[in-house]
């Protein structure tokens, strides 16, 4: 039967993208009456961390998607995490060398980023140069007994083309020439991504691989990695990206792309999914509201919209407004508000910092409204009041704005030290600095404390203010 999956890696906030990818494989799979699972990619272990893991597995849950198998709720293919399969990966790299198809590189980064600089000199795509194609099998014994550190690396097809059949695309071909001897095996006994990506597609039965275009151009590889282990490969169905209405990729940059975004600001899961699932299917205009058992029954995966997926903010706004008008009866609706209340820290640790500073709680809307607000209502007008002028307030949010990237975790320490970098290098006192960041995010100079407060509202809500402060 059909089996499909989702295969996030853990190295970021939940993207909507990750549950475009994982609507698409639930509704095939509904369709076709196979099973749809969850394996965590967490073979980087620079980027992947449990805490992320942790919001991958939350952001997915609320979105109402259910998997029969995956690390949460088990299965018989498992484990469904990659970081404890590690000895799963070893004897399928061991006979891609034995077999020729795959050999021991020494090259040190060194020598690897100096080639790489030589190519882009010479306009040329950095690739791997072959040098360590030609080594001795003794060399190659004596110099991994030394404890010479070394990767493993696939072979490439020398000319010719790779030719396959996508869900999507339809017919494509990709010269051999355009695709790297790609690294299988770190140094550290870790797969790569595209070593451990195969091999759990054919142990876990993977019959159709659905993922973003991104991936398009790796397939030849994955393909490869399949005939050298004598392998059948999936179909292979690459879905187009998601884009701002620029066209250009959706990036957090130019409109929130994370799950907890949506969910904090009180966007029903239903109509998030409703929103996305309408990119994969065609409907007539005044059709659009659907449930998830009707965009099952409407898709097609043979007939894709070929619109593209433009992420359209005031078209979700607008399914989501429908969604709480026509499909929720009042008591419903009330019992979403208090869940989405409770369940909402932002609120709930909102109002534990505004305990001392009021004196009734019909003070609260007006003290922490700002932390559930879609929109602080921002005028040049707030900012008036401020000692900073407004080139000043301007060259703070902007400065603020661009150093946020740089903060590694997001909590009320890390925040602070780097308000207090900030403030150094303007050569302004700490308490010039904030009284704009308080407006940016509030829209009023009386509210709770800011490193708090952005702590709460989280990386994007911050990043999405600032950016409105700054026009
Ligand atoms: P940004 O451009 O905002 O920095 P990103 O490209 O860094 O985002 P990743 O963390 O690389 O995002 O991607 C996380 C997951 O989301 C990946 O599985 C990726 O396939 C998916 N994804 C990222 N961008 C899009 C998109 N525009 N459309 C669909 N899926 C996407
Ligand atoms: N871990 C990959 C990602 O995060 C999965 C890609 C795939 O589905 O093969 O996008």
């Amino acid at each position: 039967g059909v089996r499909v999956r989702i295969a996030p890696s853990p190295t970021g906030e939940p993207h909507v993208g990750t549950v475009y990818i994982a609507l698409f494989n639930y509704l095939f799979a509904k369709k076709m009456g196979g099973e749809f699972i969850l394996r965590i990619e967490d073979t980087d272990a620079n980027r992947s961390t449990p805490e992320f893991e942790q919001k991958v597995l939350d952001a997915l849950k609320w979105t109402g998607l259910t998997w029969s198998e995956g690390p949460d709720v088990g299965g018989a293919y498992g484990p469904y995490r990659q970081s404890e399969r590690k000895d799963i990966y070893r004897p399928f790299v061991e006979q891609m060398v034995r077999d020729g198809h795959a050999f021991r590189c020494f090259c040190t980064p060194e020598r690897l980023e100096m080639m790489r600089d030589a190519q882009r000199a010479k306009g040329l795509p950095p690739k791997y140069d072959g040098h360590c194609l030609s080594l001795k099998a003794e060399e190659v014994i004596e110099r991994m007994e030394s404890g010479e550190p070394s990767v493993v690396r696939m072979k490439i097809p020398a000319e010719g083309s790779c030719d396959f059949n996508d869900g999507v695309y339809g017919d494509v071909s990709i010269p051999w020439d355009a695709v790297d001897m790609q690294v299988l095996l770190k140094a550290d006994g870790m797969p790569t991504y595209h070593m451990a990506n195969v091999v759990d597609d054919h142990l876990m039965k993977i019959t159709h691989v659905a993922r973003g275009e991104e991936w398009l151009a790796s397939v030849p590889k994955h393909i490869l990695i399949y005939k050298y282990l004598g392998l059948e490969p999936p179909k292979f169905m690459h879905l187009s990206l998601m884009r701002n209405a620029d066209k250009s990729k959706l990036s957090k940059r130019k409109n929130p792309t994370s799950i907890s975004y949506y969910s904090a600001l009180g966007y029903l899961p239903e109509a998030l999914m409703n929103f996305l699932g309408l990119f994969f299917i065609q409907i007539a205009e005044g059709e659009e509201l659907l449930t998830m058992e009707e965009l099952a029954e409407k898709f097609d995966p043979d007939n894709l919209s070929k619109a593209g997926a433009i992420f359209d903010v005031q078209k979700l706004d607008w399914l989501n407004g429908r969604w709480m008008r026509e499909k929720l009866m009042p008591d419903e609706f009330l019992a979403r508000v208090f869940d989405w209340a409770s369940e909402n820290s932002r609120l709930t640790e909102g109002l534990k910092l505004a305990q001392s500073r009021i004196t009734k709680l019909g003070e609260l809307p007006q003290l922490a409204g700002f932390l559930l607000a879609n929109d602080v209502g921002l005028t040049p007008a707030s900012f008036a009041g401020l000692k900073t002028s407004p080139a000043e307030t301007l060259e703070i949010v902007n400065t603020v704005a661009f150093d946020l990237e740089k903060i590694l975790e997001w909590n009320v320490e890390t925040i602070e030290q780097e308000l207090r970098d900030i403030a150094d290098r303007l050569g302004k006192k700490l308490r010039v600095v904030t009284p704009p960041l308080f407006v940016a995010m509030s829209g009023s100079s009386r509210s709770l404390p800011l490193f708090d407060s952005m702590a709460l509202l989280g990386r994007s809500v911050v990043r999405q203010r600032l950016k409105v402060a700054s026009i």
